[in-house]
């Protein structure tokens, strides 16, 4: 037996796999699909969420839905502000709505989340951005400058719909970071402490249908096949973050953001191919996958290219970070105790977090 055999048999002797229950309608049209799959669910009364930036799309909805649809509420926001849940809520009782239709990203789709969990409206989730957020149980509120997040079956969307005419608009920087932050899903679920067969082929697979996808994307907004690419890499992204726990880079992304207020999704971006060069010894065989989903024998080199190629910042200098806040940030991620494949310490992670920060990516060892 060579290896790779050996290497498989090890990973397939000995696994847990937990199943979402959340149903997906993927293709370009799929919007014409949303009428009849609300019927299908059974639901009469959709309240419609977006941003401001996206509220041009009610009258299209509206026209879409008919009287399935009871109203609006186009005040989503990044990071789900508990306010902003409390109106929508509101919003939500006045209309009798029985579903919330999230039509949007992350942030749309967490308002969704937030009242899935108070008063236990369900959703239906049109993905319009890599991020992720509908294929996870994974909430998040924040309040004061504090984002407290939590895992609950409730808040995964009972349907999402990805179209990937929708994203046709998503703009370049958008398309960029929050593609790079459905690669970091797929990265993470790879070494993940709950990783198995399954999550591992649908992280690899997100990997490579993102890497070919998202610099036409970025370069052909309006090139349906990379369109339908990127996007398909990103639900793969998004069902590896929900199946399984993540490490070393999403606690650095979650402490860079919720604590020194730096842009989610180009944070990620930024961050990715430091966290790959740190953990790649101790995790070669998820490494390994890396490389080979995007054409490469260096997996943390091509996804620092990548940010270049993708015209997107390279250091967290450019995001706004204070050089005077790389201490503080090192503290706070290195607080608590949590899974990653290559021990984490406070002198390690300060290191990790100034080359992130200079965007210079420290040389194989
Ligand atoms: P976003 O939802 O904040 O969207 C960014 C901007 O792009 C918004 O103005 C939005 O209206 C606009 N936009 C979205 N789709 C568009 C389209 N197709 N065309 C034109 N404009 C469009 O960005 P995001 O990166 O998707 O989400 C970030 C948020 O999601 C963060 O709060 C993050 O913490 C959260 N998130 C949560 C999870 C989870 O599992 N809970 C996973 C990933 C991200």
């Amino acid at each position: 037996m060579d290896t790779m055999t050996v290497a498989r048999v090890s990973l397939l002797s000995s696994f847990t796999y937990n199943t979402l229950q959340s149903d997906v309608v993927f293709g370009p049209g799929a919007l014409a699909r949303l009428p009849a799959e609300l019927d299908r669910l059974g639901f009469r009364r959709a309240l419609l969420l977006t941003t401001p930036e996206q509220a041009g799309e009610v009258a299209r909805l509206g026209a879409l839905l008919g009287s399935r649809l009871v109203g609006a509420f186009t005040e989503a926001r990044m990071h789900v502000p508990v306010a902003t849940a409390s109106a929508a809520r509101t919003r939500a009782r006045e209309l009798h709505a029985d579903c919330t239709v999230a039509f949007g990203g992350g942030s749309t789709i967490g308002l969704g989340k937030a009242l899935a969990l108070d008063p236990g409206i369900p959703q239906v989730a049109v993905d319009t951005t890599y991020a992720g957020s509908s294929r996870t149980p994974i909430w998040g509120l924040t309040e004061n400058g504090r984002k407290t997040t939590g895992t609950d079956a409730r808040v995964l969307p009972r349907l999402t719909l990805f179209d990937p005419e929708l994203t046709f608009t998503l703009p370049a920087r958008v398309t960029a970071a929050s593609g790079l932050n459905a690669m970091a899903h797929c990265v993470e679920a790879l070494y993940s402490e709950q990783a198995n067969p399954v999550t591992a082929l649908v992280a690899e697979e997100g990997l490579r249908a993102l890497g070919a996808s998202l610099p036409r994307a970025v370069r052909e907004p309006q090139n349906v096949e990379a369109r339908t690419g990127a996007l398909y890499g990103a639900f793969l992204a998004g069902t590896a973050l929900g199946s399984v726990g993540m490490a070393l880079h999403h606690k650095l992304c979650h402490t860079l953001g919720g604590s020194f207020d730096l842009p989610h999704a180009e944070t990620h971006a930024a961050v990715l191919a430091h966290v790959v060069r740190y953990n790649e010894k101790h995790a070669p065989e998820a490494i390994a996958a890396v490389a080979r989903a995007l054409g490469t024998d260096d997996a943390a080199a091509r996804l620092f290219a990548l940010l270049t190629e993708l015209e997107l910042p390279t250091s967290l200098r450019e995001l706004g970070l204070a050089e005077t806040a790389l201490d503080s940030a090192a503290d706070l991620a290195t607080q608590r105790p949590y899974f990653n494949p290559r021990p984490v310490d406070r002198a390690s992670i300060r290191g990790l977090l100034g080359d992130a920060f200079a965007g210079r990516l420290a040389p194989r060892t």
